[in-house]
């Protein structure tokens, strides 16, 4: 049996992107820099990003909607999360 890659697997992935808002709302101005890199450390997607002055910028596009974000940083800086509106987001097609 052939084996797939993460990569591979995630290039299969159907989105359909909500462009009038985001699922996910973040405080970019959070004050705790280690929380900022845990985050960017446990998306599988890679969303959450800090550049080298540490300022943190988040794209909900591509997210996977695992909710791992939510569970590590919610009333912290992720401030709302939500699934995307019926008819949007993420369908996996490799399992
Ligand atoms: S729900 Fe998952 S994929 Fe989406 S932004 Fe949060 S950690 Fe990343």
């Amino acid at each position: 049996m052939k084996r797939i890659s993460v990569e591979d697997k995630l290039g299969k992935t159907k989105f359909v992107v909500d462009e009038s808002k985001s699922h996910i709302i973040i405080d970019k101005d959070y004050l705790d820099k280690e929380e900022a890199k845990r985050l960017c450390n446990v998306c599988p997607a890679g969303l959450y990003k800090l550049d080298e002055q540490g300022n943190l910028s988040f794209s909900y596009l591509g997210c996977l909607e695992c909710g791992t974000c939510r569970a590590l940083s919610l009333g912290k800086i992720v401030t709302e999360w939500n699934y995307p509106d019926n008819g949007y987001g993420v369908s996996f097609r490799m399992g």
